[in-house]
């Protein structure tokens, strides 16, 4: 079976009933990408920049960046590659930028500090777009957004370091550009962010931690941490008629996307795309393969008026033992 599994892991994920779902790996070292390509990933959904900040002792610059970048960017061509802009704070610190707070998950993180460092991503957003040269698969992803505003920010810099390379007569193709669903504003927002942008893509990780206020890395809650809590599907849902109201793509790049029950759900709310773990992939494509999208929309539906997460996950677990 599990040879089996890894078979057919390398074909793309498609429902019972023809909505092809593609599974992308989630990422952070440059070492990942062997073991993506050989499990099957259709490319890489999700990049954690932060992860080769974090290696080094000081900020990697623009040239040091472009090659990092190019290098995953080429591994995958054409499949699509998320890179996403520096999310640093809250549990992920950089040795060579100390930041203290009472909250760091409620503090400076991620776009807050990029956006009040321009030059910190300026140089980012430089390196991507010129690692891009030649190719068609950049896909730039912003973390941590809670307003229009910060998103306007983030792009009005985008647009800066494609001008500013443009005059430098480099030849930078166009990157899709998405922005990263994980605070709870941006659930309220999801169609107005979605409007200005290309896809969006729902980080359950923050998510699900910020719904709930659960600390994700605090054992002495973690049983109060459910991504399948009633709360946090009402606002998957709602997030993803947010999104195609606005004829965007969605796609959940969090843990949930790797939990094979969750993924039921997931297909019912019609997300376009999944990104997990290398090591969960090839479960995650047989899922997609053993359930109908009316199928898994009938049981979305069976979920939602559903009070206890206890009983929704004995009623997919169900349907996934049917399923074989
Ligand atoms: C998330 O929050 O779900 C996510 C994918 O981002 P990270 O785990 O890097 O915070
Ligand atoms: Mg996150």
């Amino acid at each position: 079976l599990a040879d089996g599994l890894r078979a057919l892991a390398q074909e793309p994920a498609v429902t019972k009933d023809g909505h092809e779902v593609p599974v992308y790996a989630n990422s952070g070292l440059l070492a990942d990408i062997a073991p993506s390509i050989q499990s099957g990933a259709d490319g890489i959904g999700l990049y954690r920049t932060e992860v080769p900040f974090m290696i080094r002792e000081r900020f990697p610059g623009e040239d040091e960046q472009t090659e990092i970048y190019r290098e995953i960017l080429q591994s995958f061509d054409p499949r699509p590659v998320t890179l996403r802009t520096l999310d640093v704070g809250g549990d992920k610190s950089l040795p060579y930028f100390p930041v203290s707070e009472d909250n760091p998950f409620l503090g400076w993180r991620g776009i807050r500090i990029t956006l009040d460092h321009p030059e910190i991503f300026l140089t980012q957003l430089r390196a991507m777009l010129r690692a891009s040269q030649g190719l068609t698969n950049l896909n730039i992803l912003f973390p941590m957004i809670s307003s229009l505003a910060e998103l306007k920010g983030a792009l009005q810099l985008l647009q800066r370091a494609r001008d500013e390379l443009l005059d430098e007569h480099y030849v930078i193709p166009v990157p899709r550009v998405g922005v990263m669903v994980e605070v709870p504003s941006a659930v309220y927002l999801a169609e107005t962010l979605a409007r200005r942008v290309d896809f969006l893509s729902v980080g359950t990780n923050d998510l699900v931690q910020y719904l709930l206020a659960v600390d994700r890395n605090n054992a002495r809650v973690a049983d109060l941490y459910n991504a399948l809590h009633p709360a946090v599907l009402h606002a998957l849902v709602q997030t993803a008629e947010g999104a195609h109201r606005a004829g965007k793509q969605i796609s959940v790049c969090g843990e949930m996307a790797a939990d094979p029950a969750s993924v039921i759900l997931l297909l019912g709310m019609e997300i376009d795309a999944l990104s997990v773990n290398v090591a969960a992939l090839a479960r995650v494509k047989w899922v997609v393969r053993s359930f109908s999208r009316a199928r898994a929309r009938h049981l979305l539906e069976q979920c939602l008026t559903m009070e206890e997460p206890a009983a929704i996950r004995a009623l997919l677990d169900n349907a996934l033992v049917q399923a074989g």
